[in-house]
């Protein structure tokens, strides 16, 4: 707009200027001014001398007028460019922490592939989140977040002088080092966890911040800064499965990781909806007695392409999805039909995920599960894990005496895990306890072990708790658990997770009259 006005301005003035020569010209050969003298002097009586006058000041009048405004013009412009560059600033910054954002970042990433074509010089990147940012927004809120994103980014900014960084998301931000030696990724890295990691105070309260970053580097881990920036998220990414203070730097095979989650994401709603995802069992036997006394329902997918996924992996996809609520449903109705169909008194047991017991309606969802199923309440367990009864407490309380008081019993899975607190034991009522299957591995050779299982034992004689020992694969820990009292066992020895159909006929094989041992 402004080179046009330039433009306009300049063929006017050349116009104007030829027309004065020509104008000039013309009245020297027509000798003009001699004939605008005589006349002036003729016409003396219509003072025509200070007509001209007159015209020849309102002429030099509007020539300042015309300067004055072409001034104003000027001023006007360069405010509008301010104004402009002001607007180009705050669209390519942070206004919270002002930092350079997305923006700035796609022009840089657009100005470098102009440049440099497919060559980019070297170029290191970290992008770094905060663990647990969301419950600090959350129990003290948005100012209190603020603050804490205003002190991260003040934090980065020290530790990395002269360098670029970068706020690109809700909690997360970014550092890109031009030049940077291939070496100093991990230690630049260590510096981002080292500045940001720690307490804040905010809103009163101490909060302890938890940081993950992801690194990767032009040209090591790809040809340009936006495939780098690519590399980078997937190692956040990896990095947010780890601790709450994390750093991975990319490598090739959490590319493919990544595409197995993205994999899994995609294809498990409709999983969930066709029912592809199927109860198998797995028996849990009486060790005295020898005899299959229930079964763990365990989930089973086989893909596509024939390939059993790892019930681990879509029961993570299914949390993250939203969707365990739904599969879980789908499972448990199966599984109560399947378990209506065996001998009494043999028993069910099902899992349940931490995430499902923040559903207040959980209890009253099972129960009606297994009353439509015609599967008697005593007849059927749940398994909670540890992580499920710290996480909500009070729900978890709630849900265990609802389904406890229905006569459903309630077990608790993977016991030596996870944090063991005997608070956890006093607090809430089990009927089972399932001692995890890294110490059934190991406990025969190894005396504090032993000491351990047997410790487990004798809690769950006191507590009047039966006990399960977990991942039993070896006849020598099947007759030691038996020795120290413990009553029932699971694992690979009696048979891995299997589909209803072999249950059943294993059933009719393993009645507890005709006492086969089952090893
Ligand atoms: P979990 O509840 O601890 O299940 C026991 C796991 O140990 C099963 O793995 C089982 O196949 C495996 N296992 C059994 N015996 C042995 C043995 O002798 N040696 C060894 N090494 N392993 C043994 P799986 O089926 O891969 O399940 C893994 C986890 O996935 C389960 O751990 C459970 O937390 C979860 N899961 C499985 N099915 C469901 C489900 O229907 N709902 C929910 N919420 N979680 C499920
Ligand atoms: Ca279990
Ligand atoms: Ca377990």
């Amino acid at each position: 707009m402004m080179g046009y006005l330039r433009h306009r301005a300049v063929t006017d003035a050349l116009a104007l200027l030829a027309l004065g020569v020509f104008a000039g010209l013309l009245a020297t050969w027509l000798d003009a001014f001699e004939h605008l003298v005589a006349f002036l002097a003729h016409h003396e009586e219509i003072e025509a001398d200070e007509l001209l006058a007159a015209v020849v000041l309102t002429g030099w009048c509007g020539f300042i007028y015309a300067l004055r405004r072409l001034s104003d013009l000027r001023r006007e412009s360069r405010r509008r460019r301010q104004a402009e560059g002001d607007a180009d600033w705050m669209a390519s910054h942070d206004p919270l922490t002002r930092l350079p954002n997305r923006h700035f970042l796609a022009k840089l990433m657009e100005q470098r592939e102009a440049r440099y074509r497919s060559a980019e010089p070297r170029t290191g990147v970290l992008r770094i989140d905060l663990a647990g940012f969301k419950q600090v927004n959350d129990a003290l809120g948005h100012l209190a977040g603020d603050g804490l994103l205003a002190e991260t980014a003040e934090r980065l900014r020290a530790a990395f002088p002269d360098t670029t960084v970068l706020r690109v998301g809700g909690n997360e931000f970014m550092v890109i080092m031009e030049e940077a030696l291939p070496w100093t990724l991990p230690w630049s890295a260590q510096r981002a966890l080292k500045a940001v990691r720690g307490t804040v105070k905010e809103a009163g309260e101490e909060i302890e911040i938890g940081v993950r970053v992801g690194a990767a580097a032009v040209p090591e881990h790809g040809p340009t800064l936006r495939e780098v920036l690519r590399g980078a998220d997937v190692a956040l990414q990896a990095a947010r499965q780890g601790n709450r203070n994390e750093i991975r730097i990319f490598d090739p095979a959490m590319r493919a990781q990544m595409q197995a989650r993205a994999w899994l994401d995609r294809a498990l709603p409709a999983a969930v909806q066709s029912g592809a995802i199927r109860p198998y069992y797995q028996p849990v036997v009486d060790l005295a007695g020898g005899h299959v006394a229930g079964f763990e329902a365990l989930a089973r997918w086989r893909a596509p392409d024939g390939r059993f996924v790892p019930p681990d992996q879509f029961i993570a996809a299914a949390e993250r999805c939203g969707l365990i609520g739904t599969l879980s449903e789908h499972l448990l109705r199966q599984v109560c039909e399947d378990a209506a169909g065996w001998p009494a008194p043999v028993w069910v047991a099902f899992n349940l995920s931490p995430l499902q017991l923040a559903d207040s309606l959980l209890a009253r969802r099972i129960i009606a599960a297994a009353r439509e199923a015609t599967l008697p309440a005593q007849r059927l367990e749940v398994e909670i894990t540890e992580s499920a009864l710290i996480q909500e407490p009070e729900v978890a309380q709630r849900v265990i005496d609802e389904l406890r008081g229905a006569g459903i019993r309630v077990a608790l899975d993977d016991f030596g895990t996870g944090y063991s607190s005997l608070a956890l034991l006093s607090r809430f009522s089990f009927d089972k306890i399932k001692i995890d299957r890294s110490f059934i591995r190991s406990f025969r050779g190894d005396e504090k072990q032993m000491k351990i299982v047997r410790s487990i034992l004798g809690l769950g004689l006191g507590l009047g708790t039966a006990i399960t020992a977990e991942g039993i694969e070896e006849a020598g820990q099947q007759r030691l658990l038996r020795e120290l009292g413990c009553q029932y066992g699971q694992g690979y020895l009696f048979g891995a997770a299997m589909p209803c159909p072999e249950a059943a006929s294993l059933l009719a094989r393993n009645q507890p009259e005709r006492k086969q041992p089952a090893a």
